[in-house]
């Protein structure tokens, strides 16, 4: 499988669609991260909301 990896965006999250299973990046030009809380504090707190279940 051919996997257009973004090397300015390291992963590991290998269960997203969008990860390169070969290598750890993610394969979109862009992606968008947020937050799931009131007022982050450290780095759990933050989501790649661009994630997609394989
Ligand atoms: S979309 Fe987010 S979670 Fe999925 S491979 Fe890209 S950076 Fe990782």
């Amino acid at each position: 499988m051919n996997c257009n990896a973004n090397k300015s965006i390291e992963c590991t999250v290998k269960q997203c669609a969008h990860h390169c299973d070969e290598a750890n990046y993610c394969s979109l030009e862009r992606i968008l991260v947020g937050t799931h809380e009131a007022n982050p504090s450290v780095d759990q707190c933050t989501d790649c909301m661009s994630f997609r279940k394989k």
